[in-house]
């Protein structure tokens, strides 16, 4: 069983149906999306939007757990509503980040030296080359 979200400093967030649309959005999705990808997909719904709102909820989505944030060091942040532990592997020609099959090693993170002092709390791999389709096109 999962354990409750963790209460941030602000208290506990209250529901909000935005909120609620972009995570079932970003459920519906392998494709790892940047704020703005849900922004086009939302504002028609909600005229109101902004990519700052939207980026807004979404931190509080990573905040709750229910969303992970992916930094490879991308100029956007991409944002994954799978939070099974899992690996990425990252095209090198278009940039997209596809989920791999490879089973998740718990065991890395207890083979770092412990008298190093260092306190390891998980561990990230990705795998970089071309996806199928930037295959096909060379
Ligand atoms: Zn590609
Ligand atoms: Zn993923």
């Amino acid at each position: 069983m999962k354990s409750k979200a963790k209460p941030s400093g602000r208290g506990f967030y209250r529901r909000s149906r935005q909120r609620e649309r972009i995570l079932a959005l970003l459920r519906s999705t392998e494709s790892h999306p940047t704020a703005a990808w849900v922004y086009d997909r939302l504002k028609r719904e909600f005229p109101r939007l902004s990519v700052g709102t939207v980026y807004r909820n979404v931190a509080i989505l990573v905040e709750e757990g229910l969303v992970n944030r992916i930094d490879f060091g991308s100029t956007f942040d991409r944002f994954d509503a799978n939070t099974a532990p899992h690996y990425h592997f990252i095209c090198e020609e278009c940039a997209r980040i596809i989920d791999v099959e490879v089973p998740f090693d718990h065991s890395i993170t207890t083979r770092v030296d412990p008298t190093s002092g260092l306190e390891v709390h998980r561990h990230e791999i990705e795998f970089y080359g071309l996806c199928d389709a930037c295959k096909k096109e060379r």
